[in-house]
């Protein structure tokens, strides 16, 4: 699904952010991304999910070699096959759930009324079938998330970026955000967790450790270890 070769990303001002990561992350993964604050993580994930160029090395996204591509086919590419979500929410305030969901579709060409009932499934799959008619305000935090989430993957991605999805949440809420995107994984997702939690990157199945701009460690967890039951 993501392969990274000697990846770097320097941003104007000379601030090294990635200094040559190679990574390589399967279709149906479930990741974290782990590290302190300022050791790249948040710029991987902009580059993983084809929001930023590389200064050099090589990304391929779902089969697609990045430098390939114009921004044309990029902004075809995130569309189609992959979802972000981030600490922030960014949902549109004094809108619906159901249309802030309704919203993901928007570049796909499906027509309102399939979007709202797409909406309408997606936001039951996140639990929130009770809250269709809700705007963010009227809604809790982890409720927020799940809003975002089911945005994200209304449009079916085949990948989902997340950036610190629980870092404004209170720990129950955050566990259940946990809980969907595991559940989503489950459906067959490739997931993308990005934490400075060292709790919550535990409890994926594999946790890539970031610092300074490069991976120092990377680890399978196997799901007695993670707490994480299987059927
Ligand atoms: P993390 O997500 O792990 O906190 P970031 O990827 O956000 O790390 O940042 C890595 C480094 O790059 C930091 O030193 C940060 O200050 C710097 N950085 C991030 N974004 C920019 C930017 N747009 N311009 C310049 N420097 C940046």
């Amino acid at each position: 699904m993501i392969e990274l070769t000697d990846v770097t990303k320097v941003y104007p001002g000379g601030v090294r952010a990635l200094a040559g990561v190679t990574l390589t992350i399967g279709a149906g993964e479930l990741v974290a991304v782990v590290g302190p604050s300022g050791s790249g993580k948040s710029t991987m994930l902009h580059v993983l999910g084809t929001l930023d160029r590389p200064t050099s090395g090589r990304v391929v996204v779902d089969g697609h070699d990045v430098s390939r591509l114009s921004d044309r086919q990029l902004s075809a590419l995130r569309a189609t096959r992959i979802g972000f979500v981030f600490q922030q929410f960014h949902l549109a305030s004094g809108v619906p759930a159901l249309d802030n969901v309704a919203d993901g579709l928007l570049y796909a060409g499906v027509a309102l009324r399939e979007r709202r009932r797409r909406a309408g499934a997606t936001l039951e799959r996140v639990g929130l079938g009770h809250r269709l008619d809700h705007e963010p305000h009227e809604l809790s935090g982890g409720e927020r998330q799940r809003v975002a989430i089911a945005r994200a993957v209304i449009g079916d991605p085949a990948l989902l970026l997340a950036d610190e999805p629980t870092g404004n949440l209170d720990s129950a809420s955050g566990e259940g955000i946990m809980a969907v995107l595991r559940e989503l994984h489950a459906a067959g997702t490739t997931v993308v967790v990005i934490t400075h939690d060292l709790d919550i990157a535990a409890r994926l199945d594999r946790q890539v450790l970031m610092r300074d701009g490069r991976v120092v460690g990377d680890t399978v967890t196997l799901p007695h270890e993670a707490g994480v039951t299987t059927s």
